[in-house]
């Protein structure tokens, strides 16, 4: 079974139980680790290595309350280093845009998302992208799939419209094509972004540099 490494704190309460939420009804398992604890060593840190490895991503629930973790650094830096070819998640509170300037080394996608049911949708998508129970090694071909977002602009309809879920490949594993992707102007990293399609403005998770995209008309993925 597929399975999705969740770091959080514990005082977040609300934002866990969303996501542990969008995780309802999907074949993906959520493996759930809080920053509290100093960064593991010895045995900890094998099991946790492991719990990593296995996963097929890496979800980083930040906050303010994280922000305020003096270790909390050094837990991202510890997991980005053993999350090698692993896609890593950072979600990061809409309201907390300039409240937050944790940085991680590395990141594949940066999510700006609100605890509202369109986000709750939006990242039950994005779990079921990593499920791999529908798929067999000597099966090959492409399964495509759509949604449509942005049917409720009020509520927070997102940016990212259009999915594909890629093909399945040898060993396939569908893998998420949401977001945007951009290339930040400073550190030059390059990731996608997830933000509502009203909103175009994130801050860089690897240098923390304040960054705007150009917002565009949505585009309704045919599905
Ligand atoms: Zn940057």
């Amino acid at each position: 079974m597929a399975s999705i490494f969740i770091s959080h704190s514990k005082q977040d309460n609300d934002a866990k139980h969303f996501l542990l939420e969008a995780f309802a009804g999907t074949k993906v398992k959520p493996i759930l680790e809080e920053f509290e604890p100093a960064v593991p060593s010895g045995v900890s840190a094998t099991k946790i290595a492991n719990d990593i490895k296995s996963a097929n991503a890496v979800f980083v629930l930040l906050s303010e309350t994280v922000q305020q973790l003096a270790h909390t650094r050094d837990w991202i830096n510890w997991e980005c280093g053993t999350a090698v070819n692993k896609d890593i998640w950072i979600f990061e509170p809409f309201e907390a845009h300039g409240r937050i300037n944790i940085v991680a080394p590395r990141l594949t996608h940066f999510v700006r998302y609100s605890l509202h049911d369109s986000w709750r949708n939006y990242i039950r998508t994005i779990i079921d992208c990593y499920d791999d129970s529908h798929v067999f090694p000597t099966l090959a071909g492409t399964a495509g799939t759509g949604a449509a977002f942005g049917k409720d602009p009020v509520a927070g309809a997102l940016v990212g419209l259009s999915i594909g879920v890629a093909g399945l490949i040898l060993h396939g594993m569908a893998k998420p094509t949401l977001g945007i992707g951009v290339n930040c102007w400073n550190c030059k990293s390059t990731y996608k972004v997830h933000l509502p399609t009203d909103i175009g403005d994130f801050r860089c998770a690897t240098c923390n540099s304040n960054c705007r995209l150009a917002l565009q008309q949505p585009k309704l993925a045919t599905v």
